[in-house]
């Protein structure tokens, strides 16, 4: 496989419509005509060519990369951190447990909360040298096509991402977050990732400005586990989060 047979791991959005993955209650994508004294940016409506304006929530309208700024105020935008040229991943498929089975931990966890562990994780990271992790959870979910909101979605334990934080720069993950849906705002494996202290609010000298995550990152079932290139294309606007195009090719 070579990048002309690249695998695209980005999930479709359709404007406009509640056939997307979302979560979080996020507004889905907006897309409007343009208007403006005469002008009618639609060509539907009588106007010469489309002109849209989309609105969106990136963190909750599909396949999104995000980076240290989405839990400080003077990090860097994606724009400038997500990588300009392919870096090596390795996909792996793992199964979750509940958070009450399992000796790892989380502070803002439940039992019944379904978690990915450290115990499960560390056999894949064993001798892998390259800086990108895509992590597909095997569940029953409609991962194109399924509203997370209010449904608790699995998350990682607090051993597993110390794990991944110490050898991995760029984390890509089916599920909408690597944090619990509610959890007071801490942002535990977010902070940890980016080394960010709960309460900070700014960069430290030692956080790890160069890391991205990625969410609803989505790996069809034909696509088999393994090391491949990987690159993650996002727009070039300067904020916390983008969407993302992710392709990865042998
Ligand atoms: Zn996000």
């Amino acid at each position: 496989m070579s990048f002309e047979n690249a695998i695209n791991l980005s999930i479709r959005v359709t404007p406009n419509s509640h056939e997307n993955v979302k979560a979080f209650g996020l507004p889905g994508v907006v897309e409007k005509s343009f208007r403006a004294q005469g002008f009618v940016g639609a060509i539907e409506e009588g106007g010469h060519l489309n002109c849209r304006i989309l609105s969106m929530a990136p963190h909750g309208m599909g396949t999104h990369t995000e980076s240290i700024r989405h839990i400080v105020e003077d990090g860097p935008g994606v724009c400038d951190v997500a990588p300009l040229t392919p870096f090596r991943v390795r996909l792996i498929t793992l199964s979750t447990v509940s958070l009450g089975a399992t000796e790892e931990t989380y502070l803002a966890g439940e039992p019944a909360d379904q978690v990915i562990t450290n115990s499960r994780l560390k056999v894949y990271l064993k001798g892998f040298d390259g800086k990108g992790l895509i992590i597909r959870t095997n569940g029953e979910l409609n991962k194109t096509c399924v509203d997370y909101t209010s449904r608790n979605p699995t998350y990682f334990t607090s051993e597993a991402m110390a794990n991944i934080a110490r050898s991995i720069d760029h984390l890509l993950v089916d599920l909408p977050s690597v944090d619990r849906e509610s959890d007071h705002g801490l942002l535990l494996n977010h902070r940890s990732f980016w080394k960010v202290e709960v309460g900070e609010t700014r960069l430290k000298s030692d956080s790890r400005v160069e890391r991205t995550i990625s969410e609803m990152v989505y790996a069809p079932a034909h696509v088999k586990d393994g090391d491949y290139w990987c690159l993650i294309a996002v727009p070039n606007i300067d904020t916390d989060a983008l969407p993302c195009r992710v392709l990865i090719w042998k």
